[in-house]
């Protein structure tokens, strides 16, 4: 019988126990900025026991077979989803998604562990002659460590663990401040499933993710988050040359051609646009649209909006666009809209970011769409991480390709056409680690995933995600 949780306690989960920490800190509901349950700051001491718990660990997992480690994973996904209704609330109350969002996320982590178990990491035979074998051996890398960020927390997270455990490494997960707390409870599940010190969850404040990146017991960081930060995890892990693995933002394009299906590629569109209020590193934040459909699809686009995207309370079943997480969010959102309002581009939606008072709490916006602004304006440039979508117009392929690739971004693009030789041949062009053609943002556990340029280094998922937690060991035998 899978444990079932209660949700006003949040603790670390530090050598197969619940482990408190002499200061504790909250985080907020951005539906009304109410103070959430109290969590724990993690200090240099919690660190260090993590790390040693799991170093300790590390030789009798490591030993286990690829199948044993997969079932615990398998039981990981059973008590997960023994408590969906609490982890969906959860989502709900931490990361302002609305339930269908939040339900969708928790089910993501369910597939996600389920079928990265199902991935086989074999050793290769290289050479095998009459004087010697070869072979290209996997080794677990050691200690791992993850740091997650706040807009899917549950997902990226375990999307981390189910391939950090796989492949023999132990793992210590740490969540972004703004959301700790479905994290901390999937870690709680794990002190009955897994051997104490394999699969650890810490929570602390903004030091906590720098002293992982600076241990010198931890062999490996997974981060994903912002490119800024990721700069610096990259910058501290080079001090102990640990192994990284950098999931970063994205300005995904998508390119509508003239001969596109409308009617399959608005709704795509304007789903993956708005999306947990646009807080989705793969979410479309540019969409090029030929000028000789430009304003049928404008129109199209601006009636689903408004037909389909409720912004309210994440308790109300009808919303499908919670608040923005967190404040700094709100307010970076914000300065997008006053920068298109002194530019003069034209919004489409008029939505405007409400000031926070008293009567006001949510970091509530509605979706915006912004019709042609310049090429260098910000809402083109930058990753707005909010419900606010550029319209842009082409005119021919190589034009359009240039204008979509002059980005330092490269993490996925899409295409849309009835001619779909030439969308690949497009999307092809695109420089991002995944381009779709008349689709944007399916991922699967067996395709790996990751940007190109400063969208990241190294890709999670497929067997290329597990490569990236091993070591290579060539081993010459000689007859
Ligand atoms: P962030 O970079 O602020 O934080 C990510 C994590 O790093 C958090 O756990 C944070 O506490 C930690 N952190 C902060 N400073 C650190 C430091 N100096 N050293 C080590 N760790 C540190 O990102 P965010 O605001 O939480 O997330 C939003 C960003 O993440 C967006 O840019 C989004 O595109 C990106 N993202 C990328 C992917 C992907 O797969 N490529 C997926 C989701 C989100």
């Amino acid at each position: 019988m899978a444990v079932k949780l209660e949700w006003t306690k949040f603790s670390n989960t530090i050598n197969g126990k619940l482990v408190g920490t002499a200061e504790t800190r909250h985080g907020i509901n951005p539906n009304d900025q109410q103070a959430l349950p109290e969590v724990p700051v993690c200090t240099r001491v919690e660190v260090d026991q993590a790390v040693s718990a799991a170093r300790q660990a590390l030789p009798s997992w490591r030993a286990l077979s690829w199948e044993e480690r997969a079932n615990y994973l398998l039981r990981l996904g059973d008590a997960i989803e023994a408590n969906r209704d609490g982890f969906v609330k959860m989502l709900q109350l931490e990361g302002g998604k609305p339930a269908s969002t939040a339900g969708m996320e928790v089910q993501m982590v369910l597939d996600a562990l389920r079928a990265v178990v199902k991935l086989r990491l074999d050793d290769e035979i290289l050479i095998d002659d009459e004087i010697k074998s070869t072979t290209l051996r996997h080794m677990a890398i050691g200690v791992g460590a993850g740091l997650v960020p706040w807009n899917f927390p549950m997902y990226l997270g375990n999307v981390k663990t189910a391939q950090a455990l796989l492949t023999g490494n132990t793992f210590i997960m740490k969540s972004s401040p703004f959301t700790p707390y479905c994290n901390l409870k999937v870690g709680e599940l794990g002190i009955d499933i897994f051997p104490p010190g394999v699969f650890q969850v810490i929570s602390g404040a903004d030091d906590l993710g720098q002293m992982l990146t600076e241990h010198t017991g931890i062999d490996k960081i997974s981060f994903t988050g912002s490119t800024f930060t990721g700069t610096k995890v990259m910058q501290s892990c080079s001090k102990t040359l640990k192994r990284v693995t950098l999931e970063l933002g994205g300005n995904d394009a998508t390119i509508v051609c003239e001969d596109a299906d409308l009617e399959k590629a608005v709704p795509t569109i304007g789903t993956m646009a708005f999306l947990n209020a646009g807080q989705v590193c793969m979410a479309i934040k540019r969409v090029y649209v030929h000028h000789s459909i430009y304003d049928e699809f404008k129109n199209r686009l601006v009636e689903f909006v408004k037909n389909h995207m409720k912004v309210g309370d994440t308790s109300d079943p009808n919303t499908t666009i919670g608040p923005v997480q967190n404040k700094l969010q709100y307010d970076k959102v914000k300065t997008l809209y006053e920068d298109i309002e002194t530019s003069g581009w034209k919004p489409l939606l008029g939505a405007k970011v409400p000031e926070l008072d008293g009567e006001n709490k949510g970091y509530f916006i509605s979706p915006e769409i912004i019709d042609n602004p310049a090429d260098d304006s910000r809402i083109v440039v930058e990753e707005p991480f909010g419900p606010i979508l550029p319209l842009l117009k082409w005119s021919n392929d190589d034009e359009v390709l240039d204008r979509v690739n002059d980005t330092l971004q490269g993490l996925g693009g899409s295409v849309w056409s009835r001619d779909s030789e030439r969308a690949t041949r497009i999307a092809q062009a695109i420089q991002s680690g995944t381009v779709w053609v008349n689709g944007h943002g399916m991922i699967e556990a067996g395709v790996p995933f990751g940007g190109m340029k400063a969208s990241g280094m190294g890709r999670e998922f497929g067997l290329d995600g597990l490569k990236a937690w091993v070591e290579l060991q060539a081993l010459w035998v000689m007859k």
